[in-house]
């Protein structure tokens, strides 16, 4: 495994000193609703980054990317605060968005959309998944509904959409749909689109357990969208392996960001132990609370370790997709109980909002599902080991 640089690592630290000292103070706001941080707070959230100079840390400011090893850390202390990656510009779906972008982005879309998503001016969507009611995209993205067809120089797109993060208030969205064309008949298409479009209706935000992302997750439907041709991302027929390009560091800096608030809920529910007294000595020293918070520190250490393995791999250039898979599904599991200790720990104030520890818990529950459901990555997984399996019979 690599070693994070010199360069990186005081940057992680100004961005921890920041989280701590000026975000988290925040965490109280009556601006943090249930359907995320408003946006006058994420705006004031990161004009106080940019005054630190630690709007988008993880990019240098000549456009050039930290490693993936070096961008674990920054994202780690980001994330030591609910708001931490709001404020530094480094929360989903932005993140993963201006990852792909820059990866796939002709450079007239990285001038017109990317640019603005760098400096933060705009926040931007990810459409993939639709109802699950309708037998639309979820789990399985083959099942995908949403259609796009030509039309002289522009694309029609129709369609539903469901659980779209920050669609509502986002200047900028990526939308995903199955091409009608002889050409990537069966294949996808990504555009770029402007927001707000009237082809574009949000028929409603959702009320979900988690409550950290701006503009929560909406319900759409697209009625006669029409994209001129060079707002496709890349060619058409490829999305799904455009996804797949943005999926896996995508997966991996969510792992980064949560590892980041379950190190801070450890450290409350810590304190909460060694100063709560319960029949004649304090919570930690009865060995019940003692081992939950030991057991804490070895799966967070866990945690980092897959985290940094796999951030290694994607640094080769490798696409990492069983490895991010593998970390993905490992490090959601891992850190819901991680939260799920904290808050026992802590008793009736750890289901309260009093601190970040029931939102952890809430966050993490969510994360086990999104960025692909544990069960998807497992079943995928056994189909691998299968493969090999097979072709190790075949070798011999
Ligand atoms: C908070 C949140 C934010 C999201 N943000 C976005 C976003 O910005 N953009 C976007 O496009 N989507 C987004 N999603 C959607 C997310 O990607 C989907 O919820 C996810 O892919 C699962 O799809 P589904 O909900 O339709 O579940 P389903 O496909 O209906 O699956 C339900 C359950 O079935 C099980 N299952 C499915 N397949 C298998 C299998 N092969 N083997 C074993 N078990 C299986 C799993 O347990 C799974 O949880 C978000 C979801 C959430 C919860």
């Amino acid at each position: 495994m690599g070693q994070v640089s010199k360069e990186a690592h005081d940057v992680a630290m100004r961005v921890e000193a920041f989280v701590r000292e000026v975000v988290a103070p925040y965490e109280q706001d009556p601006r943090c609703g249930s359907h995320g941080p408003t946006d006058e707070l994420c705006a004031e959230l990161r004009s106080l980054a940019k005054e630190a100079g630690l709007l988008v840390p993880h990019i240098r400011e000549d456009g050039s990317h930290f490693s993936h090893l070096d961008t674990a850390l920054i994202l780690r202390k980001s994330g030591l605060s609910p708001l931490g990656p709001i404020a530094c510009h480094v929360m989903a779906p932005d993140e993963g968005n201006m990852y792909l972008l820059d990866k796939v982005g002709s450079s007239e879309i990285k001038e017109r959309f990317l640019k603005p998503m760098i400096s933060g001016e705009a926040r931007s969507a990810f459409f993939m998944t639709e109802p699950a009611a309708e037998g639309g995209a979820g789990s399985d993205p083959s099942l995908m509904q949403t259609t796009c067809r030509r039309d002289g120089n522009h694309w029609i797109v129709n369609g539903r959409k469901a659980f779209i993060t920050g669609a509502e208030g986002a200047r900028v969205g990526i939308v995903m749909a199955k091409s009608e064309e002889a050409d990537s008949a069966g294949g996808a298409c990504m555009f770029l689109v402007d927001l707000p479009d009237p082809a574009i209706r949000i028929e409603r935000v959702l009320d979900t357990i988690d409550s950290s992302m701006p503009g929560g997750h909406a319900v759409i439907e697209i009625d006669h969208l029409r994209v001129p041709a060079d707002q496709m991302l890349g060619e058409a027929g490829e999305g799904f392996k455009y996804a797949q390009i943005r999926l896996a560091p995508a997966r991996l800096t969510h792992c980064m960001r949560w590892l980041g608030l379950a190190q801070r809920a450890q450290e409350i529910a810590t304190d909460y132990a060694c100063r709560r007294d319960a029949f004649g000595k304090k919570l930690i020293d009865h060995e019940g609370v003692g081992f939950m918070l030991a057991q804490n520190r070895i799966d967070l250490k866990a945690c980092e370790l897959m985290i940094d393995w796999c951030a290694g791999v994607l640094d080769t250039g490798d696409l990492g997709t069983t490895e991010s898979s593998m970390a993905k599904t490992f490090v959601a599991e891992t850190l819901f109980q991680i939260a799920d200790r904290c808050v026992q720990a802590m008793g009736g104030t750890g289901v309260t909002g009093d601190t970040i520890v029931e939102q952890l818990f809430r966050e993490v529950r969510a994360f086990r599902i999104y960025d692909g459901p544990t069960e998807v990555h497992k079943w995928s997984l056994a189909k691998k080991i299968k493969r090999e399996w097979r072709d190790s019979q075949t070798d011999g």
